[in-house]
């Protein structure tokens, strides 16, 4: 799938805009979000464009796997075992950017429910 002009995380996987890159795979690229909620909070996105989660596992399993395998990686690679995974999906849900990208957030006390 071709990546978008207008999407900000296929920029970022392109180098167009500038990110914090802390992990990457052949098909996925970790990021710190730039407004990040807790000591760590990486987005891992797929290289290529996909609006959701869902679409993602429906288009490209394999790559919806790696998206959690790469998660762990980045969380185990600062010593946490605990960590959060979220997927928003849909603006209801508190998803601002419609390419798909799974946060990964963890180093302090996380609550639930969620907000
Ligand atoms: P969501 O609300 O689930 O769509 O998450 C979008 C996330 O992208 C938010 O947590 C933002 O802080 C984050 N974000 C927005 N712009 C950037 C950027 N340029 N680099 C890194 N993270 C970003
Ligand atoms: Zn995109």
């Amino acid at each position: 799938m071709a990546a978008m002009d207008d999407c900000l995380f296929c920029r970022i996987v392109a180098g167009d805009v500038p990110g914090e890159i802390v992990h990457t795979t052949e098909r996925t690229v970790a990021f710190r979000d730039i407004n990040g909620q807790a000591p760590l909070h990486v987005l891992v996105v797929p290289r290529d464009h996909y609006a959701n989660a869902a679409e993602l596992a429906t288009g490209d399993p394999e790559t919806s796997a790696e998206l959690v395998r790469s998660a762990h990686a980045v969380a185990a690679a600062d010593g946490y075992d605990d960590y959060r995974l979220v997927f928003n999906t849909g603006a209801g849900a508190g998803q601002r950017v419609f390419h798909t990208h799974l946060h990964v957030i963890a180093g302090r006390e996380l609550s639930w429910p969620p907000g």
